[in-house]
């Protein structure tokens, strides 16, 4: 079997950022638990390495003693949490990444200036939750083509028609590309003087989609790792299936199947922008270990983004 393994994959910016932070949140509070806010980022081999150095990791602030640490996640939060957190005294470490912080800022811009929002993402996300609690009464979030076009009969929060508003579009930032702008068109039909910003889906998002995209025309099964709850990795999974091939989202190496690879030639590996790459390398040995195999990685395009820990981490 011919494995293609892609490259740009697995950690981006903000996730490599949000790692590093906890890590020498870690060393610095060696004497305190840190509790984080939901999972660090959507791994488990992530969350289980921190949870094994005492990181506790909460869903609710009422699970964190006051005058704690807490650490917020690369998927941000809404201001409500910002301000629990300052009731509680507590010491807020704040890994959100900036690509998340600009939405949340955007958010914050419009409707200042009186816009009401259409957001596309997943309702429930951990990234969705915290930048509609940005402005929830100024943001009405959709998922779908049928969503989008539902609005022309529907009324906002505030009961208001919005055809009757000034509304700007914005978007969580590890959707699919191709599904998104379907959405963003129909949008645009309906409501012609929507703003829509450019640069809403993030660098990684799309430099691991596109890539897929490509390679996937070339092979006959994808394998993809990430975890389950990770958005980014699921959208790959699409990707790769939409151009016609099988595929199959692991954890790790644990969840291989033998069976899947029967007949097939070419394999194509990625992994989601949370997934770390010494559970991308072990799947690798493993495969090699049960099969003839030859690897080679394709470089798709070259990402260089880095983003600068915040100055207190420096
Ligand atoms: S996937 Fe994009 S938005 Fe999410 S943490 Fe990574 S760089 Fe930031």
């Amino acid at each position: 079997m011919h494995i293609l393994l892609v490259n740009p994959r697995g950690f981006c910016a903000g996730v490599n950022r949000a790692v590093q932070i906890l890590e020498l949140a870690v060393a610095r509070y060696s004497d305190k638990t840190i509790f984080a806010y939901h999972e660090i980022v959507h791994n488990s081999y992530v969350v289980n390495h921190f949870a094994t150095q005492g990181v506790r990791f909460v869903f609710s602030l009422n699970d964190v003693p006051n005058h704690s640490v807490i650490m917020f996640s690369a998927h941000g939060v809404s201001p409500q949490i910002f301000d629990e957190a300052v009731k509680k005294s507590l010491k807020v470490i704040d890994a959100t990444c900036p690509l998340v912080s600009r939405v949340h800022q955007a958010v914050k811009n419009y409707v200042e200036k009186g816009y009401h929002l259409i957001y596309i993402g997943h309702a429930g996300h951990d990234e969705v939750v915290g930048t509609v609690g940005e402005a929830p009464q100024k943001i009405t979030v959709i998922s779908s083509e049928q969503e989008a076009r539902n609005l022309k009969y529907q009324r906002t929060p505030n009961n208001l028609s919005y055809k009757d508003l000034q509304l700007a579009c914005l978007m969580q930032t590890t959707l699919s590309i191709t599904q998104t702008q379907q959405i963003v068109n129909i949008l645009r039909e309906q409501f012609p003087n929507i703003e829509i910003p450019e640069r809403n889906i993030c660098y990684a998002t799309k430099n691991r989609q596109e890539a897929v995209q490509i390679l996937a025309k070339k092979s006959d099964m994808a394998l993809v790792i990430g975890s389950a709850n990770s958005s980014n990795s699921r959208r790959l999974c699409e990707i790769a299936e939409q151009q016609g091939i099988v595929s199959r989202l692991i954890d790790g190496v644990d969840e291989i199947d033998p069976h899947w690879f029967s007949g097939k030639e070419t394999l194509l590996i990625t992994a989601g922008a949370s997934a770390p790459e010494y559970v991308v390398q072990s799947c690798l040995a493993h495969l090699c270990s049960m099969f003839e195999v030859s690897v080679e990685e394709i470089v798709v395009c070259e990402e260089n983004v880095v983003f600068p820990l915040p100055n207190d981490w420096i």
